[in-house]
């Protein structure tokens, strides 16, 4: 949990840190509009986008430097910090010249080292806090890479924002969590500050606040949502932006659970569950061992007949029926399909390292 640092860096924090406000900065009337709405509720900050990075041309495409201009009116009547989305070194030298108080970098700049580290450059010398979407892809080492391309050009105020992965399937949400990836970043940066945008993961106004909700119980720092006076006229992302009520009744809502409890009895039993899943984890590791032994075994019989390691017929077979145990066992086909690929492939490994020794 590091909303702590946010604070120190000089932002707002009530019950969570918030950056909230439309997709995009449309009129100078729209921007003051939502930053009225919402000053005065403890906003990390102000965002609003003003170059808009839209997939096909012809979109609406931001109004450009004009509307720094119109946010810095909203700081100055309403006290609000201000944020904007950065994708190239004369963005930045605008919002430096407007003295901004907080930048993030989009998820598709994120995907391009090279912008990352145009943008890196022209910011050296500052310390702005910056704010870093993970890339459109499900690739933690990019979104890393742009996190230390920034820190190497000397920024020290930088955290992360999950904003959810491009996905080719079908989904019930625009952009997937994939939860895991945020929660591996939190793992290896540890001291990072971390922000969930439901907005774009969700893609739906009314999918919002239950990503939101799971972003608390994950332990997010904060959040990042888009707000617009009147969502369904937008120039951009029209359906999943909050009206500034639907906004802050979902924050009032939120339940903020914590890490730990001083409760004696919860802890108790927590303690008694977690020696069962540690007996569990254990027994789970030995059969794994005791499994990979006889696959070696399987292995050596297969050299001496010279019969090939892959035996597609034979893993079909297994796949179905793990698979059919494991829904009788209330798992999902996903996660035991998974389990067994990976189980497949470190069987596979074994069996071709012996291979290759006996050659030897
Ligand atoms: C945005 O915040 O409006 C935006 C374009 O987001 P992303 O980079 O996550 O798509
Ligand atoms: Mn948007």
């Amino acid at each position: 949990m590091n909303k702590q640092r946010l604070k120190a860096w000089g932002f707002p924090l009530e019950k969570l840190f918030v950056a909230a406000g439309p997709c995009s900065a449309e009129t100078e009337k729209q921007v003051l509009a939502t930053a009225r709405a919402l000053a005065g509720h403890g906003l990390g900050f102000f965002r609003s986008g003003i170059w808009k990075p839209r997939t096909r041309p012809g979109c609406f495409e931001g109004v450009g430097r004009e509307g720094l201009a119109w946010m810095d009116r909203a700081r100055a009547e309403t006290g609000l910090k201000i944020g904007t989305e950065v994708a190239e070194p004369s963005h930045v030298e605008a919002c430096l010249e407007y003295n901004l108080d907080a930048l993030w970098v989009g998820a598709r700049t994120t995907t391009n080292p090279f912008s990352v580290q145009a943008i890196a450059d022209a910011l050296r010398g500052t310390d702005i806090p910056v704010f870093v979407k993970n890339p459109m892809s499900a690739d933690i080492g990019l979104w890393i890479g742009a996190i230390e391309r920034l820190a190497n050009a000397g920024l020290t105020r930088l955290a992360a924002i999950h904003r959810g992965f491009s996905s080719s399937l079908e989904m019930r949400y625009r952009n997937a969590p994939a939860w895991k990836i945020p929660i591996e970043l939190m793992r290896r940066m540890p001291d990072l500050p971390i922000l969930c945008d439901p907005s774009h993961i969700c893609g739906k106004a009314g999918l919002v606040p239950t990503i939101a909700q799971e972003a608390m119980d994950l332990l997010f720092d904060g959040l990042m949502v888009e707000v617009h006076p009147d969502p369904p006229h937008a120039l951009s992302d029209a359906a999943q932006q909050l009206t500034p009520e639907q906004f802050l009744s979902m924050i009032d809502h939120l339940e903020r659970p914590s890490e730990k409890s001083n409760d004696a009895t919860f802890a108790n039993h927590l303690s008694k569950l977690r020696e069962n899943v540690d007996d569990i984890d254990s027994q789970m590791l030995e059969l794994l061992g005791k499994r990979m032994e006889v696959v070696r075994e399987m292995g050596r019989l297969k050299t001496q007949q010279n019969v090939s390691t892959l035996q597609p017929g034979r893993w079909k077979e297994i796949l179905a029926d793990r698979v059919r145990k494991g829904i009788g066992l209330d798992l999902s086909e996903e996660f035991v399909l998974q389990i067994m690929q990976s189980i497949h492939e470190e069987a596979i490994l074994q069996q071709e390292a012996d291979r290759v020794e006996g050659a030897e």
